[in-house]
């Protein structure tokens, strides 16, 4: 690894890092440095052939690529093709399988009714109308000020307590944002126009994003171990955790982290589709991930990889999911922001980067972005 010369250096190799180095590589011409501490590319989008089953998993989770953004989906389209996936989610709820996110059929079936749209509607908002939140101000009250209670305890009540192991209350009500309710049958998670998995995977998708001939990529690599070989004029690109960078100084970020529980199984088909959730909080984990069912244009052998999944508090040194967002979380990294703007030469970006969640093409759209306002015109 020969850092002498270096004039850009991408610490992380997710979709941030990947996007950066690749604009940087094709469009200034120049030689860049991608490192990452992971033994593999990809970040938490990395997916690999499981050996046993010969079905491709996706090893932190789920990864379902959706965008709004024509702009990120022509982008990645020059890397990969994607296939024609469309994301639907089902939830057991005291052994009773229902649609997520809450349309007409989960509103039918859940109350035995045979309501039309707007019929369903009409009985949803005298349930909301029975409790009177007229301005939400954390997440139980979006909740039931969205959906009414007995929707509310049945399917987000217990999967949010398992997901974010806190009282309810204490949440912000910007999470229940993502997830909408529908007065139709229109079963689909996402409403964005593109919509896909990569038909090789993400594992190849992100080799051909940083297959150009100007990056060079060391997998293994921790950035504290090399950070005073680097040049001073290099400029670094820096999609790791924002805290780590100032060594805690101003204390750590909430995270949440997911676990999982990975399965091969001598059978076709376990679930019969790709994500089952478990609204009870009776069940410990949270869903079930099923990851043949992501390539319906593949031919598999008889056999299946699930994934249960287990939420639980990031301790340091455990791979960062969901940002906790508390009051003092936001306080802290008001601190490492206003400290990362005195920091020459060094771009701050990603999830990790920017204690924020963002979808992967959000990521994308921000690397787009800071490669046109704060390297091209470095
Ligand atoms: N959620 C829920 N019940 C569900 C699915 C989601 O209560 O069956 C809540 C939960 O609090 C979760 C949030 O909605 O954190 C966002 O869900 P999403 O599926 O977007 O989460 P992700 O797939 O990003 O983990």
């Amino acid at each position: 690894m020969e850092l002498d010369g270096l004039k850009y250096l991408v610490v992380g190799a997710g979709f941030y890092g990947a996007v950066v180095a690749e604009r940087i590589a094709e469009v200034l011409g120049k030689r860049v440095l991608v490192i990452d501490k992971r033994k593999h590319i990809g970040g938490n989008s990395y997916s690999e052939i499981d050996s046993r089953t010969g079905v491709e998993v996706h090893n932190y989770g789920s990864h379902i690529f959706h965008s709004k953004d024509v702009r990120v989906w022509e982008y990645l389209n020059l890397f990969c093709k994607f296939n024609n996936y469309r994301h639907r989610v089902l939830t057991k709820h005291l052994d009773e399988v229902y649609s997520m996110p809450m349309n007409l059929m989960t509103i039918n079936k859940f109350y035995e009714k045979r309501f039309t749209p707007g019929e369903a509607k009409e009985f949803v908002e005298s349930e909301i109308k029975k409790f009177h939140i007229d301005h939400p101000a954390n997440f139980e009250e979006k909740g039931i000020s969205l959906i009414g209670k007995p929707l509310y305890e049945a399917f987000i009540k217990g999967y949010s307590t398992k997901q974010w192991q806190k009282n309810l209350t204490e949440l912000p009500e910007s999470i229940i944002n993502r997830l909408p309710v529908r007065y139709s049958y229109n079963d689909r998670y996402f409403s964005d126009p593109y919509e896909g998995i990569p038909i090789d995977g993400y594992g190849t998708l992100f080799e051909n994003l940083l297959g150009h001939k100007n990056i060079e990529t060391e997998l293994g690599v921790d950035y504290f171990d090399i950070k005073d070989k680097i040049p001073k004029d290099c400029v670094v690109i820096y999609s790791g955790p924002i805290d780590r960078y100032f060594e805690y100084q101003y204390g750590q970020l909430g995270w949440r982290t997911l676990r999982f529980e990975s399965e091969a199984l001598d059978i076709d088909d376990f679930q019969g589709t790709t994500v089952m959730n478990y609204a009870d909080e009776s069940t410990p984990f949270t869903r079930i991930h099923e990851f043949k069912h992501y390539h319906p244009e593949r031919e598999f052998n008889p056999k299946t990889t699930i994934f249960r999944e287990f939420s639980q508090f990031a301790k340091k040194g455990e791979d960062p999911y969901y940002p906790i967002g508390s009051d003092s979380d936001k306080l802290t990294y008001q601190k490492y922001l206003a400290a990362s703007k005195n920091e020459k030469n060094v771009i701050f970006g990603g999830r990790l980067g920017g204690y924020v969640y963002l979808d992967m093409d959000q990521v994308v759209t921000m690397a787009l972005n800071h490669f046109k306002t704060k390297i091209q015109s470095f």
